[in-house]
């Protein structure tokens, strides 16, 4: 996959491409406020240019700046995070956490450790996350949070300085009815084990609920890890359905070879499809019998090596190409699930040239404005992250229910409620989109049903 640009040209410009009296405005007010965040304007920008409808309807959010109230972080931490590393050296990273809307629930969302990560970043992030979960059902609030470390060729001692060192200071601002963090890219299980073995002993409480995405041994829920990937490939089976097809015999294209993209892959796969392709920042691997998933957990999560290693494992029946993208692979489905921005409007245009039929976004905004208007306008099913990718978060919110109740479920169990979640997703997304005139629309569908949860909730609880 082809890093994408770190900040994206700001979008400006009327939100419909015409005068809002409304819109406009806020989303001027929006630009002026955050200088410089280009990742969070674009991610603002693409709920307001949904939720004219709304306003029209309920004009009640207009006069109580509901989308002002929201567009605005409850609270946004820096903080600093200095460090010793095997050389004893002294490092000094930028740690941040932007606890966005708790008018569900307490704020919750992911940490992400990746040398791009700044407060823009982590803002699009946070502001994604209100809306998505408010769509999983569950009452959990919005968040997100992390820093400009890059755990990339960091040893095992390392990573536990700087996570505990990370939670030294972070500690004083979460709790179980507080603020939830859990993984996100570069924080995995081992990270998350660093930094709750820190709060335990800075707090002196056994306070399973303040992290998810834990070790099954000490308070984690099974298929946790597997909730993201699986969830994107469950919500895609719902929209393929729609159309009147499955998984069963499609070809599949798949992004990224972290966490999301190893479970996405597998789950496609359980359902007869075969998946082609995987990648990483230094290219991509065409696997044409289907990627041996096994193995690519094996070198990805044990031996934390390279989609090349895999190609090269793999011998004459995978090929990896360096620096580029998945994206011309010719495919049926497509589920970008590495980065913001990675899927452009040349990759669109590919996409449709070879007979893409839906795409799911396991990545959070994995896909540029202009990528998704080439395939909404040539009648992609199209499944936005905040919906397609909710299983994960609604997941740790499984895991929270069980650390409050000191149970643990089996994987199945927690598996048919990640099915259960992800279909009463897709039918809000769906039903929304319909009734709002905008039948097939899963973005307008995720952005109003999500907005509409949340500002019913906001509206009741006065000017907070
Ligand atoms: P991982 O760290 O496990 O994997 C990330 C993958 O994306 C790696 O293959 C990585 O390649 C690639 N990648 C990341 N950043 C870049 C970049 N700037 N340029 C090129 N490649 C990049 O993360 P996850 O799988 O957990 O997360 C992937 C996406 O899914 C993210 O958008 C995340 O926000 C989203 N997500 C994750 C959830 C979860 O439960 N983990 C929940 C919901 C959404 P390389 O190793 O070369 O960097």
């Amino acid at each position: 996959m082809v890093p994408p640009p770190l900040s994206p040209a700001p979008s400006a410009g009327p939100l419909n491409g015409s005068e809002d009296r409304v819109l406009d405005p806020l989303y001027a007010q929006v630009l002026r406020r955050n200088p410089g965040e280009a990742e969070f304007h674009q991610a603002v920008r693409e709920v307001l240019e949904s939720l004219g409808p709304v306003f029209a309807r309920r004009p009640e959010f207009v006069d109580a700046k509901i989308i002002e109230r929201i567009c605005e972080p409850e609270r946004q931490l820096i903080f600093r995070v200095p460090w010793v590393d095997d050389s004893g050296e002294i490092q000094v990273n930028r740690g941040f956490r932007v606890e966005f809307n708790s008018a569900l629930g307490p704020f919750k969302g992911g940490l992400r450790f990746h040398p791009s990560v700044n407060v823009g970043i982590v803002k699009f992030l946070g502001f994604e996350q209100i809306f998505k979960n408010a769509l999983t059902g569950m009452p959990i609030g919005g968040g997100k949070g992390g820093s400009d470390f890059d755990p990339k060729n960091r040893s095992d001692g390392e990573i536990m300085r700087f996570c505990q060192s990370f939670m030294t200071e972070l500690y004083r601002h979460l709790g179980e009815y507080t603020d939830v963090p859990a993984g996100d890219i570069g924080v995995g299980q081992r990270e998350i084990g660093y930094m709750f073995g820190q709060y335990k002993r800075i707090t002196n409480r056994y306070e399973s609920g303040v992290l998810t995405g834990k070790g099954l041994s000490w308070g984690g829920a099974q298929a946790r890890t597997e909730a993201t990937g699986y969830g994107c490939v469950l919500f895609t089976a719902e929209m393929l359905g729609t159309l009147g097809q499955d998984f069963d015999g499609q070809r599949v294209t798949v992004s990224g070879s972290g966490n999301v993209a190893v479970y996405a892959i597998e789950k496609a796969q359980q359902l007869g499809a075969t998946v082609v392709t995987c990648s990483d920042s230094d290219g991509f691997v065409v696997d044409e019998k289907g990627i041996d998933v096994e193995l690519l957990k094996q070198i990805k999560n044990v031996e934390r090596g390279r989609v090349a290693d895999y190609a090269e494992r793999r011998g004459s029946a995978a090929r990896f190409v360096p620096g580029a993208g998945v994206w011309q692979v010719p495919c049926d489905v497509a589920l970008p699930c590495a980065t913001q921005n990675e899927l452009t409007e040349t990759d669109a245009l590919a996409l449709v040239r070879g007979g893409v039929k839906a795409v799911g976004e396991g990545a959070n905004m994995p896909t540029t404005p202009e990528a998704l208007r080439v395939l909404q306008d040539a009648g992609v099913a199209f499944g936005p992250g905040k919906a397609a990718n909710a299983g994960g978060v609604a997941t740790s919110a499984l895991e929270m229910q069980q650390n409050a109740s000191r149970d643990s479920w089996t994987f199945e169990h927690t598996e048919d409620r990640l099915g259960e979640i992800m279909r009463h997703i897709h039918h809000t997304c769906h039903e929304t989109a319909e009734r709002y005139g905008q039948p097939g629309n899963y973005v307008a569908g995720a952005n109003i049903a999500g907005f509409e949860l949340v500002a019913e909730a906001m509206l009741a609880q006065g000017v907070i």
